[in-house]
């Protein structure tokens, strides 16, 4: 499971997370749901271990990694630009997280050339490892960006409105293509957005954050049946 407990993290003065606490089981997909400036960023930041907490703890398991450097925790992430590199082909792109491991554990050239292979099926990107980035639609792109972030085979896949600048028929293939790949892989995923659509067809729970707090985490049914705040019931209508 991924542990969150007190959370707190402010930039000058202003409280992004407010003692924020929360627990995502193992295999489970959950969205952080909220209007602009929630939060929802910096707690998936905090739980890459690319943001520091002033107070709180993350866990993984058994495992505090509140202290632990973003590139061990094991996770794997995909942000809302796609951030590939443009001098790069799609296949440089993708191996880029196992090209710079360590000597001893890096794979051989052949090894990471099929697992290059692997991913692009995955994706279903099948013989375009060598084109370029500027070669390919927004939709392939963020592909790739998923592709590059399970190449190391993360348990965790930590998303930041991944699809947000895709047209409507693009985002729910991803997303559908995402949620395949989700329960194949038998992943943990967080996936930050703020289309309530989105969020109540993808996840298995949704943690609806204002203001830096949570103000409800339960299944799609459930906050729809049972909105816990006024602000849940009226950032839902
Ligand atoms: P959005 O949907 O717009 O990305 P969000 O819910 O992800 O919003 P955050 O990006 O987590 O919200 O931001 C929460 C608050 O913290 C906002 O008020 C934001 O301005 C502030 N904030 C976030 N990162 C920084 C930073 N690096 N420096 C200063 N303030 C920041």
């Amino acid at each position: 499971s991924i542990r969150i407990e007190h959370v707190a993290k402010s930039f000058s003065a202003y409280p992004a997370l407010d003692d924020v606490s929360l627990e995502i089981n193992d295999g489970e997909f959950v969205a952080l749901l909220g209007p602009s400036g929630s939060g929802k960023t910096t707690l998936l930041r905090v739980i890459a271990g690319l943001e520091d907490p002033e107070g709180g703890r993350v866990w993984f398991g058994k495992r505090d990694v509140t202290d632990t450097a973003a590139a061990s925790r094991g996770i794997g992430f995909v942000f809302q630009h796609y951030a590939l590199f443009g001098h790069m082909t799609v296949a440089q792109n993708i191996a880029f997280g196992l090209s710079v491991m360590k000597r001893s554990e890096r794979p051989s050239k052949s090894d990471i050339r099929a697992r290059v292979e692997e991913l692009l099926e995955l994706v279903q990107l099948p013989g375009l490892g060598s084109r370029f980035p500027s070669e390919l639609s927004g939709g392939q792109r963020q592909r790739v960006a998923l592709a590059r972030a399970l190449a190391r085979k993360p348990k965790i896949l930590l998303l930041d409105e991944p699809f947000g600048a895709l047209d409507a028929k693009v985002r729910r293939e991803l997303r559908a293509a995402l949620r395949a790949i989700h329960d194949d892989l038998g992943l943990t995923s967080i996936f930050v957005t703020h289309d309530h659509e989105e969020a109540f067809t993808l996840a298995d729970r949704v943690a609806l954050l204002n203001r830096g707090k949570v103000e409800q985490f339960d299944t799609p049914q459930e906050v729809e049946a049972r909105p816990a705040t006024d602000f849940v019931r009226a950032f839902l209508s």
